[in-house]
């Protein structure tokens, strides 16, 4: 009998069989008929499990901002049709499971910028989950008021100015050709100046947030932006101090996640 792992991001969806790996466009393919068609396919899978890029809570999905899903009671729904073992996370917190194999700390923050911005803490060896599983949702505290709606229905989001679907959105709103981060740092428009500086103080927000609030001793920044533009590390080394508790950034340590795909790696420990 056999595993299949996906991972489902707001961009791609990710996915492992048997050392076979496949990777598509997250808008390009839905979860639930990938999954069918490949339950179908492969009769000898009994166990999936998935990273999923919202909040989900004991097999239910609660919220995705970025991803369009019809079955919100996921687990039950695979379980009783298929008769396997389904498993499901928030993709932060599969992240963390992988991170935390690696790194020999106990006091970890994840802050991960792609398609949004999500963060996931442990806390002396555990995950910190709240009531629902749906703490640590950095990329939704406020930050400024947006002329258009977050995933999450709000317009004030960290999210809107410094994930990767908010950016399009502005881009959209002020009818700017998509460019890179990369670009947009370059960038003599005042408006793309603009939209930059709200990117980069929008995520030296959240990391000094989550290091302010649970002090961890490393910080591991991950995510599809962060890993195409590694600069990021230098701006929230250099300036977090102007945002975070002066005692809080003296043992902490900031890298970039070393594993390729942390949230599809975390999903293989669920
Ligand atoms: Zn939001």
């Amino acid at each position: 009998m056999s595993t299949l792992v996906v991972d489902v991001g707001g961009t791609k969806l990710r996915s492992e069989y048997e050392g076979i790996y496949e990777e598509y466009l997250s808008k390009d393919k839905e979860l639930i008929p990938f999954l069918e068609d490949k339950l179908n396919r492969y009769k000898s899978i009994d166990t999936v499990k998935v990273s999923f890029a919202g909040q989900v809570n004991q097999g239910t999905i609660l919220s995705s901002p970025n991803i369009k899903i019809k079955e919100k009671n996921i687990k039950e729904y695979f379980e009783k049709k298929y008769g396997i073992v389904f498993k499901i996370d928030n993709d932060l917190n599969c992240a963390l499971l992988a991170e935390s194999k690696i790194i020999p700390e106990k006091n970890i923050a994840l802050l991960f910028v792609g398609s949004g911005v999500g963060s996931a803490v442990l806390e002396n060896g555990s995950i910190i989950r709240g009531e629902k599983n749906i703490a640590c949702e950095i990329g939704h505290i406020p930050f400024k008021k947006a002329p258009f709606l977050c995933g999450c229905g709000k317009d004030n989001c960290i999210e809107i100015f410094s994930g990767g679907a908010g950016l399009e959105k502005w881009f959209e709103y002020y009818k700017i050709e998509w460019m890179s981060l990369d670009k947009m740092k370059s960038s003599k428009d005042k408006t793309v100046k603009q939209l930059y500086e709200n990117f980069k103080e929008g995520v030296l927000r959240a990391a000094a947030t989550l290091t302010t609030l649970f002090n961890p001793k490393i910080m591991v920044l991950g995510g599809g932006i962060v890993k195409s533009n590694p600069f990021i590390l230098d701006i929230i080394k250099n300036e977090l101090e102007k945002y975070a508790l002066k005692e809080s950034l003296k043992e902490l340590e900031i890298v970039i996640s070393d594993i390729k795909n942390a949230s599809l790696e975390g999903a293989k420990l669920l």
